[in-house]
């Protein structure tokens, strides 16, 4: 905030107001008071000029209403008017003239200029006189030194009340005007005292006013920081103390409210950084205000380098909706930003309205539905491929029943050999549904092990042993197993489970005169099984999915041999389920092996007392 210039402030305008108010008011008392002292000075002057007129005017009545005898007894009457005027002071009325009734001058006071005695006066005033018979006077400026006079002319009567003669006066004003200027200059120095006094009050007063107004001032700056620890001090109980009074009430009220609100952002952060979903917010433009950790970690940027960008930019979704509005209508769905490895998330929109329901943003939660999706996928291939597999023998053994409904049940050569197919492909159906039930229970942990004890050199040779019995193929068994006795806790009949199908994939998928070589190797806490053969082998990108449910590498080749693809399914599982590994090493066309490994027990410890 700007400092405020002493000229804008409040305590300026004060003052300044307060010095015009009394300039007012001293100009229209000061001029009210001169004008009544004037009108009285001058009232009073006349008056004192009206007395000394009316007794001269008396006396020059006399003399103009003597009889004057020729006998030269009586002296003439410009010698008795001449006379009566040389009476007369001339400290107050300068200049009097008798002017007879032809406007004549026959006397003045004044000696210098008695050249006019006996000439006709020019003066108005004594024309008004003559003409009206009464007195007339008048205050006019002296032409030769710019001073006020008091002119007067006053008629003079005979017996018969005929004017036979003028009084006229002149007389200076500046003794009464001399004095207003005296009380005009008195008052001036006054008025400016009382200016200089109140001016110095005013500062004072304006002061008390602004201080807490200051102080205020200064709070409220201090409260745009943030800093609601301070008050305004109160002074007194006026309008501005009570003013100050609110402020501090305000300032509790917002250290109140910023608390709170601070409370709730803390509330509402900490939610969004320990929510396992991604929170997006934006602006109703669809720019990015907000976004917490989890969204940041689904799609793999900081979430603070995406604040200002555009929602539907960052989630490819600019081909989907023109416009960010169209968002609110969309609901949930799912947006595939895979790149390199498949990516799905699923986004819900909302929008954020204002209390005229006007949208003001939008919030989208966003969550990985990658592996859900896979499941969910991974459920659709597997049905599929369950009524596919259920569908091809009850397709055979129908078409073959047809046959025999037809009539071939009398056909002595062929009936049997039918009803052979059919028996095989029940079979395979038995084993198929066999091998599904028994996925399914080890998916719903509907099984348990039969554990035992067992020295495994010598079980893996029973296996083999039974199997090189029933072989029907030219394939030589390569025994490659150590001479020792290693125990593993295992489950015999799904251990013999799990060898039978390596085994017989193994002789399944090996040339005439292949050699299948079984080898065990003690490692480190565990055993590694391997069970190599010449076979046409495995693609190497196919090495895991053999692994999978249904998974056949060469689909024609192996239905041929009769393979349902569920048998290594098992076997992993099976393995797994005995905290072992299996995985598979293969060159094309050379052969395959199939390796895993099973965990050792630790030797007894009374055996070891004895060694
Ligand atoms: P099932 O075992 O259910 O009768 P299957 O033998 O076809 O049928 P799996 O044992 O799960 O199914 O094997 C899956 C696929 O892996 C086979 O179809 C085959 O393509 C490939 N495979 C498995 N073992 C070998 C091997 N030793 N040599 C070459 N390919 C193999
Ligand atoms: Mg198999």
């Amino acid at each position: 905030m700007n400092k405020v210039r002493f000229f804008r402030s409040i305590q300026s305008k004060f003052i300044i107001i307060y010095i015009l108010l009394l300039l007012i008011a001293i100009q229209v008392i000061g001029s009210y008071f001169i004008r009544e002292l004037e009108a009285e000075l001058l009232d009073t002057f006349k008056e004192s000029i009206n007395d000394r007129v009316d007794l001269l005017n008396y006396n020059l009545a006399q003399a103009f209403n003597r009889e004057r005898p020729d006998d030269g007894s009586v002296p003439t009457l410009e010698e008795e008017v001449q006379n009566v005027l040389s009476d007369i002071d001339n400290v107050t009325i300068s200049h009097i003239q008798v002017i007879n009734s032809q406007s004549r001058v026959i006397a003045t006071n004044d000696f210098s200029d008695q050249y006019i005695v006996g000439k006709k006066t020019t003066s108005d005033i004594v024309q008004k006189t003559l003409l009206f018979a009464t007195p007339h006077d008048e205050v006019k400026l002296n032409p030769v030194d710019e001073q006020r006079i008091f002119v007067k002319a006053d008629p003079i009567f005979d017996e018969a009340e005929n004017v036979v003669g003028i009084i006229y006066l002149e007389s200076s004003l500046e003794g009464v005007y001399g004095q207003v200027q005296k009380v005009n200059k008195i008052l001036l120095q006054g008025s400016l005292l009382a200016l200089s006094v109140s001016a110095i009050l005013g500062i004072l007063v304006a002061r008390t006013i602004t201080k807490p107004i200051m102080e205020m001032r200064s709070q409220a700056k201090t409260m745009a920081t943030g800093d609601f620890s301070q008050r305004v001090n109160v002074y007194g109980t006026d309008e501005i103390s009570q003013l100050a009074e609110t402020f501090n009430e305000l300032n509790d009220r917002l250290r109140h409210s910023m608390a709170t609100i601070e409370k709730e952002q803390n509330k509402l952060s900490s939610v969004l950084a320990n929510m396992s979903e991604g929170v997006i917010a934006t602006d109703q433009t669809g720019q990015i205000t907000l976004m917490n950790e989890a969204a940041g970690q689904l799609i793999g940027k900081n979430p603070r380098d995406l604040i200002g960008e555009n929602l539907l930019d960052f989630l490819n979704l600019e081909d989907q909706f023109d416009e960010i509005t169209a968002l609110q209508h969309s609901g949930s769905m799912i947006i595939d930003l895979s790149g390199d490895e498949t990516f799905l998330i699923q986004a819900s929109f909302s929008t954020i309205l204002d209390e005229d329901d006007q949208i003001t943003g939008f919030i989208a939660v966003l969550s990985d539905v990658t592996k859900q999706e896979k499941v969910e996928q991974e459920r659709r291939e597997f049905v599929s491929n369950v009524s596919h597999e259920l569908r091809t023998p009850l397709t055979t053994i129908r078409s073959y029943i047809e046959a025999l409904t037809d009539g071939t049940w009398q056909d002595q050569d062929l009936a049997p050999r039918f009803l052979s197919v059919v028996q095989d492909e029940t079979d395979r159906m038995i084993r198929l549904v066999n091998d599904l039930l028994q996925l399914s229970r080890m998916d719903n942990k509907e099984y348990s092990l039969n554990h035992k004890r067992t020295d495994f050199i010598n079980f893996f040779h029973n296996v083999i042993d039974r199997l090189e019995v029933n072989i029907q193929e030219n394939i030589i068994f390569n025994r490659e197993l150590p001479n020792k006795r290693y125990y593993v806790w295992l489950d015999e009949d799904r251990m013999t489970q799990v060898l039978d199908n390596i085994i017989s994939n193994a002789i399944k998928y090996s040339p005439e005169g292949g050699i299948i070589t079984f080898r065990v190797e003690y490692r480190r806490n565990h055993l590694l099984v391997s069970i190599k053969d010449q076979g046409i082998g495995i693609p190497y990108e196919m090495r895991e999915k053999i692994f999978d449910r249904f998974y056949r590498a060469d689909k024609a080749r192996t239905r041929k041999l009769g393979g349902s693809g569920l048998g290594l399914a098992i076997t992993k599982e099976l393995i797994e389920a005995h905290h072992g590994k299996i995985w598979a090493e293969s060159i094309e066309g050379k052969g395959t092996t199939i390796l895993f490994t099973l965990p050792l027990m630790k030797q007894k410890p009374k055996r070891r007392r004895k060694s």
